[in-house]
């Protein structure tokens, strides 16, 4: 099952929470915790592989641009191999390191603003730092950072806005700071910059906002697919796996528990039409009820599971259990039926409601075939019912290598 970490209720709220995350207000990015968390989740690696990615390459083309501070700022350009490569440069293998290990979503988009901010104070540090005349246009390089690390790497909006703030701050420092530009041209560079980080935010927020929108439809489908997948493999009556259930498990044996032995167990209801006859279908449907109940209880011990195979038929799937071990399982249900003592007033049968049970056993292998399996199994079922049901099959050859059990004690215990 695809989410079986959930429970149908948790399933049921989460669907609700979905739509009204779908249904909120345009503003409003962030989900409720529940779904936020599932959000990380199911995201977050992905996220943090490729903020490393991108993060590597913002380290090399922030250094490479040391080529540049070569010949533009030649004044200060040991600064700038402290600033690029260590100061930039051990900011970011932190950030790598950190992010690597995708930590949680505040850390990371926290770590992220951190560098971007750190970028940005480089270039101003080392525009204030030069008197070169080519120092004028350096200020751009704050922007870059800006539209890298908005526009490219989708800093989470809520860590974005500040971001963008901090960076518009050390950009106008910048140009302030250069005395070659006129007053007008750096009035234009500062607009300009802001109505740049005007549409880096919107072009952020609405991909966030898509981003989660996507991810909530996609999370959405694969949720109501399992409520479809666990209805169709449920019996409703008895809250049982129905026999589609019971095909899904076997084929998940088959691969998780190769080599053990596998046993399934055929039960089936004595004279049960005769009891819908005396008793009316209602009636009939409690009886089934009951021995479900009943068959789960005791199959409970030993790991079993139980399936409604269909109308008053049950198949009881044990694993690593010898030959003894499932007929003295399977003798414990039959007794446990009769010990339940339901009226059952056919003339031929016991006076109270009883079942057959036929197994048969086989080794779980890549090819093992439990098609063929559950057929001998009902061939087993069908000898019980001729040898008198209210029996298991196959019998023990020798009767007493087995720990029989006595109804007339277990019936006095129960009584
Ligand atoms: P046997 O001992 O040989 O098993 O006899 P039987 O009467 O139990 O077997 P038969 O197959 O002739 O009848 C099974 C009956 O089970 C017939 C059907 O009406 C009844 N039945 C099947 N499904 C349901 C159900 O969901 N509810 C009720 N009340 N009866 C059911
Ligand atoms: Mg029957
Ligand atoms: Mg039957």
């Amino acid at each position: 099952m695809v989410f079986q970490q959930f429970a149908d209720k948790q399933i049921q709220q989460m669907l609700t929470l979905i739509d009204n995350a779908l249904a909120a207000p345009r503003l409003r990015l962030r989900f409720d915790e529940l779904l936020e968390t599932q959000f990380e989740i199911e995201t977050s690696a992905a996220r943090s592989r490729m903020l490393v990615r991108q993060g590597i390459a913002a380290v090399l083309i922030y250094n490479a641009l040391l080529v540049l501070d070569f010949f533009a700022l030649s004044d200060v350009f040991w600064l700038a191999v402290v600033v690029r490569v260590g100061l930039f440069g051990s900011v970011m293998a932190v950030m790598l390191a950190v992010i690597w290990r995708n930590p949680p979503a505040r850390v990371r988009e926290g770590l992220l603003a951190v560098s971007a901010l750190v970028a940005g104070a480089g270039v101003l540090i080392l525009v204030l730092a030069s008197s070169s005349q080519m120092r004028s246009n350096y200020h751009d390089g704050i922007m870059l950072v800006m539209l890298f690390v908005i526009a490219l790497q989708h800093l989470r909006f809520s860590y974005a806005v500040p971001t963008t703030f901090g960076l518009m701050i050390l950009h106008a420092a910048a140009v302030l700071a250069v005395d070659t530009i006129t007053v007008q041209d750096k009035l234009a560079a500062i607009a300009l910059t802001q109505a740049l980080a005007g549409f880096a935010l919107y072009a952020d927020f609405t991909f966030e906002k898509n981003e989660r929108h996507m991810w909530l439809r996609a999370f959405r489908d694969r949720l109501r697919a399992a409520v479809f997948e666990e209805l169709a493999a449920a019996d409703p009556m008895t809250g049982l796996g129905n026999r589609r259930a019971m095909e899904q498990w076997l084929g998940q044996l088959r691969g998780d528990r190769q080599g053990a032995t596998i046993s399934i167990v055929v039960v089936d209801i004595d004279y049960f039409k005769s009891y819908n006859d005396t008793f009316g279908h209602m009636q009939g449907d409690d009886c089934i009820r009951r021995i479900a109940d009943i068959l789960t209880d005791e199959a409970r011990a030993d790991d079993g599971r139980v399936f409604r195979f269909g109308g008053e038929e049950f198949v009881v799937v044990l694993v690593g259990r010898e030959p003894e071990q499932t007929y003295a399982i399977a003798e414990r249900m039959r007794l446990a039926v009769c010990a339940a003592g339901l009226p059952h007033k056919t003339k031929i049968g016991s006076g109270h409601v009883t079942c057959s049970f036929g197994f048969a056993i086989d080794t779980l292998v890549p090819d093992a075939d439990l098609t063929a399996l559950l057929t001998e199994a009902d061939f087993s079922l069908y000898a019980a019912k001729k040898a008198g049901r209210n029996c298991v099959m196959p019998k023990p050859e020798d009767d007493d290598e087995f720990e029989v059990l006595d109804l007339d004690e277990l019936l006095r215990d129960v009584g």
